[in-house]
């Protein structure tokens, strides 16, 4: 749009004009005075074609301009001309709620401004017509956000505080249950907060009823626990565990099961092997629902439970807008009753229902016990003894399904929903619906627990092996430990390893220090790492490594509230990882070992496929008969005296590289074998600082005669002297020898390319993995020509800082640019007034000053935190990549 002419003004205009007039006629009918929308696209383009034409073949900016510039009649022409199209412009922009005093010559400070306008408002367009596309497409953008991997948004609720109207019962209109944001965080109330530290968990229990071993004197005694220094500026738990950690006292204690005794001595009573005979569940209607949110009615639900040789549990729980997760509400049913607890409200006064929970002689039912277990222990320190599952059960009848649902439909025949399973559970006050959904979880469950049971019997032929098999299952279920998330150095390998993909070196980097980074943020804001950053999106940046912010916000759809406001510290981190050496995936996979990788030479810095420091601007030429070595920077073609002689560039290859390939001896210098030498004779210098059992290495070995590693330091130091020697009658003769010096240095070039050659064998490799990861589905791999042509723009970028010999073809630096003073511009071509200093009008300079102006605004706008133009890439990009683009 800005490349071509000096009359882009006239010429955008002559579009924009265009589009008004389509925009006006669409506004009555699709398509007034066509037959249908293609013949309006086709005529709509003409007219196009025909504007941009008239519009490069007025008189160019020059001679020729100033020329008929010098006619009053074609100045009036021009003036109205101008106005006529501002005008254009400016309803244009109003028709897309744009600012658009474009014409309104007091508001406006100059060119730059009008121009922002323009670009704004070309992105406001361009954003309508590409999201109305999108839903030409079938895309649809206003449907409900992507949710992270894992989590379930609540589905779509039948209830009356929910429901759109109120009359008909119909299910189809129905809303998306209230979502999270509308939701109190329930954590600011807990008495004891929430402890997200990085540390095991440590159970809550400090009373233990029930207990046949008395609890551990860890969790009784509250003086043990003040032991802990004050000086440990931490949570007390994480005070509790690094001072226990230090003393090795109680540390066994503190990550044994409390009810481990108990539950190990746990025998299944006669009764309870023998064949039952199914009670009915009393109606729902007919049965009371108490609401408990209350010590008081705690206590006397606890009385009741106590009293009662069975009662069935079930809990609710919401992990999407918490680290950790929270168990939010509690169902139990009695033979008689139906009890729901507001676990939230309650939750520091819930232990005392261990009194009934861990008692042996009452039965727990539970159906898929295994996370009501862990979250029991996590949110209540509550534990469970004498625990029946009813989902164990039905795997041991072989049921066709073992959920919830189909027990009630099989036993009951009662059609239940699952629709509420997702719910946000943290809602208050609990809609009447969700109270309906939670109190049937448990209001059946004992009379499955009758029917499973008979069955278990019946199946095994009366013999109680199968049923003692379920009761055995809740057992081991119930001597589950609660473990918590705990963040390693390794974690975000566990989780990369799942996604089927291949990294290369720069993007495992980023996304090691992204899952750092969420880690982090979801234990300190307490929010679940879906929350912070999707695993999708993490996988996406680590792809794409964006080189600016605003696409790190395009990798995500929605973007998460904690992603847009920590982008510039998430775009630091891509960065770092950008600066990672391209490595193939044998050496990252090296790394992951633990194993220190090979280090390779230098080269691979600027490998081939490495996007991430060329703009897309610089096109690179890369020609197979053309060796690239020759443009390349590795070494510069003028050879230089000090460098060639001297230890500092070719060493720094060859030292490092594969052991595989050793480098020429021959063209080795003395320094260089010498360092080689070294290098040999050490076994590992690190290893005394290592731990390691057969290497016992002393700090001061270095220093004790007898040591190999006093014996290897006095050689080097021995040899170093030898060699300062050496190498000043090295010098001399280099300066003497004139002949030997170019050898030396076509040497040095020979190297050079021998070495660039090697970091070109390395891109089959990497190729590989980008067509492999093609694929796998990755659909940008293909941009693989385009990385391996970059790789000569980079080298030259370095050698023109290190030769300081800037050449025309290159774009100006920021040094040499000179701002366009607007002030000395004629603004004619606008407003038509005459300006003191320049009678004559000097196109030459303007435009072409302008024009630089505009590409480094362009470039100022990417590299800025905030968003600003997208006219520039939506040639470039995909729709769809451009409607992630965040709103202004
Ligand atoms: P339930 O035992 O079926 O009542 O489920 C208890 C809790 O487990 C629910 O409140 C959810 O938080 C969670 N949950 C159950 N099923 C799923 C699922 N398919 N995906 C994610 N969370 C679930
Ligand atoms: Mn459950
Ligand atoms: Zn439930």
């Amino acid at each position: 749009m800005m490349d071509s002419s000096n009359s882009n003004d006239a010429k955008d205009s002559g579009c924009q004009r265009d589009n008004s007039d389509a925009n006006e006629e669409m506004k009555d009918d699709l398509c007034p005075g066509f037959k249908d929308a293609d013949t309006f696209v086709k005529y709509g383009l003409g007219a196009v074609l025909s504007a941009t034409k008239a519009s490069a073949s007025l008189p160019l900016a020059g001679d020729e301009y100033d020329f008929y510039r010098s006619f009053p009649g074609f100045q009036e022409f021009c003036e109205s001309q101008g106005d006529k199209l501002l005008h254009c412009m400016s309803q244009i922009m109003q028709h897309h709620g744009c600012r658009s005093h474009i014409r309104d010559r007091d508001k406006l400070t100059g060119m730059e401004e009008r121009f922002d306008l323009v670009v704004d408002s070309n992105d406001v367009i361009l954003e309508r017509a590409g999201i109305l596309l999108d839903e030409a497409d079938g895309v649809n953008r206003s449907q409900k956000p992507v949710m992270p991997a894992g989590f379930q948004p609540p589905k779509v609720v039948v209830s009356s505080w929910n429901r759109k109207g109120s009359s008909s019962g119909s299910r189809s209109e129905t809303f998306r249950l209230l979502h999270a944001k509308n939701i109190a965080r329930p954590q600011l109330k807990f008495k004891e907060k929430i402890d997200n530290s990085n540390t095991p968990f440590i159970p809550k229990i400090f009373i233990k009823p029930n207990s046949l071993k008395p609890l551990a004197s860890y969790f009784t005694n509250k003086q043990i626990r003040k032991e802990r220094p004050e000086d440990l500026d931490v949570p007390a738990a994480l005070a509790d565990f690094i001072h226990h950690q230090r003393t090795q006292e109680h540390v066994e204690d503190m990550f044994a099961h409390p009810y481990q005794y108990e539950l190990d001595h746990l025998t299944v009573s006669e009764s309870l092997l023998s064949k039952p005979e199914p009670q009915m569940y009393k109606p729902l209607a007919e049965t009371n629902l108490t609401f408990i949110d209350s010590l008081e009615d705690l206590v006397a639900l606890n009385e009741k439970l106590c009293k009662s040789s069975e009662f069935a549990v079930d809990l609710e729980h919401h992990s999407y807008r918490s680290f950790l997760g929270l168990t939010c509400l509690m169902q139990i049913s009695t033979r008689e009753e139906d009890f729901i607890i507001d676990t939230l409200e309650l939750r520091s006064e819930l232990y005392i229902l261990n009194e009934a929970f861990t008692d042996p002689s009452i039965v727990k039912v539970f159906h898929g016990a295994d996370s009501d277990i862990e979250w029991l222990q996590r949110d209540f320190g509550l534990y469970v003894v004498n625990l029946f599952d009813t989902h164990q059960a039905s795997r041991a009848l072989n049921l066709a399904r073992h959920s919830l649902d189909h027990l009630l439909k099989h036993f009951c025949n009662v059609d239940s929903d699952k629709r509420y399973q997702l719910a946000d559970w943290r809602i208050r006050p609990l809609p009447e619906e969700m109270i309906q959904y939670a109190r049937s979880d448990t209001h059946y469950l004992l009379y499955i627990y009758d029917c499973v049971k008979a069955q278990l019997l019946d199946f095994n032929h009366g013999q109680p092996g199968l049923l003692q098999c379920v009761w055995n299952k809740g057992k081991d279920i119930s001597l589950k430990k609660y473990l918590k998330p705990i963040y390693t150095e390794e974690s975000y390998l566990e989780l990369q390893r799942k996604q089927k993909r291949s990294f290369n070196t720069q993007q495992l980097t980023a996304f090691r220090l992204l899952f750092a980074w969420r880690d982090k943020l979801a234990r300190q804001e307490d929010e679940s790492t879906g929350y912070v950053l999707p695993t999708h999106m993490m996988i996406k940046i680590s792809e794409e490594l964006p080189k600016e912010p605003q696409g790190i916000i395009a990798c995500c759809n929605p973007v998460p509230p904690l992603v847009r406001q920590q982008v510039n510290e998430l775009h630091s981190l891509v960065q770092q990882a950008r600066e990672m050496p391209l490595l193939k995936a044998e050496i990252a996979a090296q790394k992951k070992k633990g194993l220190t990788p090979v280090r390779k030479p230098e080269v691979s810095l600027f490998g081939p496929h490495d996007t991430s420091r060329v703009s897309g601007g610089e096109a690179p030429h890369f020609t197979a008969d053309e060796p690239a070595v020759k443009k390349g920077v590795l070494f510069s073609e003028d050879v230089d005296e000090e460098e060639t002689s001297g230890l500092l560039a070719p060493p720094k290859i060859t030292l490092f590289q594969d052991p595989e390939n050793p480098g020429d001896q021959s063209s080795m210098s003395v320094a260089q074998m010498k360092a080689r030498r070294i290098i040999e004779s050490f076994e590992n210098p690190f290893r005394m600082y290592l731990p390691s059992a057969d290497v016992r290495v002393n700090k001061n070995a270095k220093f004790d005669p007898s040591s190999k590693i006093f014996e290897i330091s006095k050689r080097w130091k021995l040899q170093s002297v030898e060699q300062q020697q050496k190498e000043l009658e090295a010098k001399k003769k280099i300066r003497e020898e004139a002949k030997q010096q170019a050898k030396k240095a076509s040497e040095q070039r020979a190297k050079a390319k021998q070495s660039y050659q090697e970091s070109l064998q390395k891109v089959p490799t990497v190729r590989q993995q980008a067509a492999e990861s093609a694929k796998d589905g990755g659909k940008k791999r293909v941009r693989v020509p385009c990385e391996a042509g970059e790789e000569t723009s980079k080298p030259r970028k370095k050698q023109m800082e290190s030769a300081e010999k800037p050449q025309k073809t290159e774009a100006p630096s920021q040094e040499s640019f000179r701002p366009f003073d607007y002030s000395q511009s004629d603004l004619k071509v606008f407003d038509g007034a005459k300006t003191k200093d320049f009678t004559q009008f000097d196109p030459n300079r303007q435009p072409r000053d302008f024009k630089k102006k505009k590409i480094h605004q362009g470039q100022n706008k990417n590299s800025g935190a905030g968003n600003r133009s997208m006219s520039y890439l939506a040639g470039k990009s995909e729709r769809g990549f451009r409607h992630n683009w965040p709103k202004r």
